[in-house]
């Protein structure tokens, strides 16, 4: 007796697929891999609903007792089609041991960059005071959490930095020497001025608010890209969405894309604030607008799974393959006229979304989304309630 079986799955290129999974891993995959196997839980997707790997947020608020920026794993995870979020530097040294017990109790896998300030975002200006880069805290920290915290994050605009230039960023690469995890950089109003930030990543590190329409964009006057960040793009610098409530401009997306500065992953940089009251929404909400600015659906869901998968070091998730862990995020690409904001007020009408329907963490956890109220999504052996989290498991 198998633990799951998903029958007749659509992927984005249109093949149908079944999946059999057991002890929180795919055992078989492939058209008809199902046929005659019998399991405990049986979902069947009638070849109508699509079915990807767990979708992964690489950059979100996710440590709930965080002051400023905060939220609940499962209600930006699991609750929205999201089996994987990352906590983009929330917390540091001096919180991470009680933000990794809280994110036990979470149903959504949760990993953490660990903001080299000790005190991570505890206020806004948290490497303003060069004293709370404390390397050898970090490294404690990192070592006492390792698999748990899978990067570094400097968040380097004016209002975080004070007039410290860019001694933190420089300290942050010294630091990363130490653990080789990579490093997220949060680019805003400068000072410091994005091309000197620039040149100092290296091949794997992370530029967050990519697409952000502040002074400090990755636009020249001009509206070409500029050189300093082609030049990291060839070193193989990674751009990341991170939308967030100021930090995704239309415009500079678009023109970004045009020039051939697509996005490495696509994150939301969600928390409770822009979740409910936007303009994120939600990772899916995100990932529209990007589908809605061109990028073809496929190209998206590889920036919320396998891309993120290999950029964040989590080899096992991201990917349909015999072996991998079993997180699936099940949902609908649906033709629907929609209204899109972005960070900075600019409207754009999208004629087509990603609806997430369901998601399965570990082959255990599975929770309907709020849009199954109106889908037929039908799980044997079980009752499916339709409430924001059902975790049918239980
Ligand atoms: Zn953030």
């Amino acid at each position: 007796m198998n633990d799951l079986i998903i029958k007749q799955g659509k992927l984005i290129n249109g093949t149908i697929i079944d999946l059999v999974i057991n002890d929180g891993k795919i055992t078989a995959i492939g058209p008809f891999a199902a046929t005659g196997l019998n399991a405990i839980k049986e979902i069947d997707l009638h070849g109508h609903y699509h079915i990807s790997a767990g979708w992964i947020d690489a950059h979100t608020h996710c440590y709930p007792q965080s002051p400023l920026y905060f939220d609940e794993p499962d209600l930006i995870g699991i609750a929205s089609g999201v089996t994987t979020v990352v906590d983009a530097g929330s917390a540091g040294a001096d919180d991470i041991d009680h933000f990794y017990a809280v994110s036990r109790k979470a149903k959504t896998h949760v990993y953490a960059f660990l903001n080299i300030a000790r005190t991570g975002i505890r206020s806004q200006n948290e490497l303003a005071d060069m004293n709370s880069i404390d390397n050898e805290q970090f490294q404690d920290a990192a070592r006492r959490h390792k698999g748990f915290v899978i990067g570094l994050k400097a968040r380097m605009s004016k209002s975080v930095i004070g007039e410290n230039g860019l001694l933190p960023l420089l300290k942050a690469k010294i630091m990363q020497k130490t653990n080789g995890l990579p490093l997220m950089v949060h680019i805003g109003n400068p000072p410091p001025n994005l091309e000197a930030m620039v040149d100092l990543l290296t091949k794997g590190d992370i530029i967050t608010h990519c697409f952000n329409g502040k002074p400090n964009r990755i636009l020249d006057g001009t509206g070409k890209l500029k050189h300093a960040v082609q030049k990291a793009l060839a070193r193989g610098v990674i751009l990341d969405v991170g939308h967030g409530t100021e930090s995704l401009s239309f415009s500079v997306a678009e023109q970004a894309i045009k020039f051939g500065a697509h996005p490495h992953m696509i994150s939301s940089d969600i928390y409770q604030r822009n979740r409910v009251g936007g303009p994120v929404y939600s990772l899916a909400s995100v990932m529209t607008k990007f589908l809605n600015m061109g990028l073809p659906a496929e190209y998206i869901l590889n920036c919320v799974t396998i891309n993120a998968a290999n950029l964040l070091h989590l080899p096992q998730k991201g990917r349909l393959e015999r072996g991998c862990d079993a997180d699936i995020t099940i949902f609908e690409l649906k033709d629907q006229r929609i209204e899109l904001v972005d960070a900075e007020g600019q409207v754009r009408i999208g004629s087509q979304q990603f609806i997430p329907i369901a998601a399965i963490v570990s082959g255990t956890h599975i929770a309907v989304t709020e849009n199954t109220a109106t889908v037929d999504l039908t799980v044997k052996n079980t009752t499916a309630d339709r409430s924001a989290i059902n975790d049918l498991s239980q």
